[in-house]
């Protein structure tokens, strides 16, 4: 298979999916050409997947394809933006025709999920395999749809700390490998992005910060508390896992350290808490207040039921350049 044959294959199957309005040119020229719908804001994001380092060697070809495209959607969701159009990057060594069309079949899945169009991309030989998205979504600029969108700079002292889902299990997964059951390795594989979580929250009325989980919730609220300069406590008995994360004898430090779950953490006043659990009740996904932001030196401390902090490790979460890939 050639890299034409391949993007004569993606045109094909583009077609049988909707085409989001604005869109001018998508696939088959030099160039896309959008129209972003007025009042609108574009909100960019790039992300990329790179085999050995993002997934094991021997994840599937479908899983792969969608979570290429599905933590570009977490992290538009973690900013309160619609899913829009995307364009994708494709490094292989070489093009297998039944691994590229299952790997497709992830993709496009995906975006469905999403509602985001493919708008173009490259395909290049590369010595490993990397795939790389571009998400664009919007975001209303109308001031009576929102404040402008969920930034991480947003969390005041006083707020309360809110995560969405349940942590640990992406990380659970990973270590367990194929001896991970298969409702756990979905956690890992095909993570849910909480678009409409996003967007509900992003008209909660006093809604601090907000980013998605993807390095591990104490690196991800690290970012929070720096950008916002305000000190993070989080209950330990108050962080949400599943029953298999709880049995294992290091499962909070999988829940706060592991990433990958791919769920938000924010936060919002106090007055706030009734339209923080309206908003995960009618988007169906569990939201559990897990501390509180403070004044005082930027950063993250967990404490137990007895308020003693509870030791973390000093690198907690994801340093690309600081690990080494197996
Ligand atoms: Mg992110």
């Amino acid at each position: 298979m050639g890299e034409f044959d391949f993007i004569g294959r993606l045109q094909q199957r583009l077609a049988e999916q909707p085409f989001n309005a604005g869109i001018d040119v998508g696939i088959g020229d030099d160039a896309a050409i959008l129209s972003p719908p007025p009042d609108h804001r574009l909100v960019v994001t790039a992300d990329t997947l790179n085999a050995g380092v993002h997934f094991p060697h021997c994840t599937a070809p479908y899983d792969i394809g969608y979570k290429t495209l599905a933590v570009n959607l977490s992290d538009l969701a973690a900013m309160g933006a619609e899913p829009w159009a995307c364009t994708l990057t494709v490094g292989l060594p070489s093009l297998d025709p039944a691994w590229m069309e299952s790997w497709l079949d992830g993709f496009l899945a995906a975006a469905q999920l999403g509602g985001i169009t493919l708008i173009g991309g490259d395909t290049t030989r590369a010595p490993f395999a990397t795939f790389g998205v571009t998400a664009m979504g919007l975001l209303p600029s109308d001031a009576a749809a929102g404040n402008g969108g969920l930034r991480r700079a947003n969390a005041l002292a006083g707020d309360d700390v809110w995560v969405s889902g349940e942590l640990g299990g992406a990380a659970l997964a990973l270590r367990l490998g194929e001896a991970a059951p298969a409702d756990l390795r979905l956690r890992l594989d095909r993570p849910i992005p909480r678009l409409a979580l996003g967007s509900a929250l992003r008209l909660v009325p006093d809604i601090g910060g907000c980013c998605d989980v993807s390095d591990g919730l104490l690196a991800d609220l690290g970012h929070i508390a720096m950008a916002s300069g305000v000190r993070i406590e989080l209950d330990a008995d108050r962080i949400p896992m599943g029953m298999d994360v709880r049995s294992v004898s290091d499962g909070l430090m999988l829940a706060l350290t592991g990433g990958d779950d791919y769920e938000l953490a924010f936060t919002a006043a106090a007055s706030a808490r009734e339209q923080v659990l309206a908003a995960g009740e009618e988007t169906g996904v569990a939201v559990t207040r897990i501390g509180r932001a403070l004044g005082g030196e930027p950063g993250v401390h967990v404490l137990d039921p007895m308020g003693r902090e509870v030791p973390v490790p000093p690198r907690a979460g994801w340093d690309h350049f600081a690990a080494t890939a197996d």
